[in-house]
């Protein structure tokens, strides 16, 4: 299954929604997110394929009609509170974790693949989230995880020292558009979509890898 790629025409705007067309070290930035605000901006490569039904029903406010029989799609997404998707029932499954990272849940995400016959994955990260920079956060976590969870220090701290490394996210789209390549290599027949939610509006936006030039 090809990836989608997009290069922009030029003179034409970049469609960066929020993110800064350069990142920290100063090169310009492998990945655009091109918005959907209309049905001709989704990316042909989506186009009659589940991805392009849930980019209409979440972005265009189109009716999600009737529930499925079986499901078509496999969602993986952050577990943050701040985001819904708009599916039928039945439509689709849904794998939650922190930061949309699938590498621990892989065996599922076979099942859904073996067993439910999914052809696409959504995979969606958003913006805001709680897994950029997590090892900022050790002394917050830690001493969540003591006052509200019930656990003691030195066990929450080697817990969170543990796992941070596996769970951290430095970019986001970065992050997320790796993980859709991994998971393309993985499961070559699947079409795999990396979107990225907007928490103030609730959109998704395509995320593609800029082509060098
Ligand atoms: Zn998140």
């Amino acid at each position: 299954m090809p990836k989608p790629r997009r290069t922009p025409a030029q003179g034409e705007p970049q469609p960066h929604a929020g993110v800064s067309a350069r990142t920290d070290h100063g090169r310009p930035d492998r990945h655009e997110l091109v918005p959907v605000r209309k049905a001709s901006d989704i990316l042909p490569a989506y186009r009659g394929t589940p991805v392009e039904r849930l980019l209409r029903w979440q972005n265009l406010g189109e009716d999600v009609g009737p529930r499925r029989t079986k499901a078509e799609l496999l969602i993986g997404m952050c577990m943050d509170n701040r985001k819904v998707m708009r599916t039928p029932e039945n439509y689709a499954f849904v794998l939650r974790t922190g930061g949309a990272n699938l590498r621990r849940v892989e065996f599922k995400v076979s099942f859904a693949v073996a067993i439910g016959g999914v052809k696409a994955i959504a995979l969606v990260g958003h913006d805001h989230c709680g897994m950029l920079g997590l090892p900022r956060r050790r002394e917050e976590f830690v001493r969540g995880l003591v006052e509200n969870g019930g656990w003691d220090r030195e066990a929450a701290e080697e817990h969170f020292d543990s796992w941070v490394a596996t769970f951290d996210v430095n970019d986001t789209a970065e992050f997320i558009a790796e993980e859709a390549e991994r998971l393309r290599r993985r499961y070559p027949k699947v079409l795999v979509a990396p979107l990225l939610y907007a928490v103030g509006t609730g959109r998704l936006a395509q995320i593609v890898e800029n082509r060098p030039n």
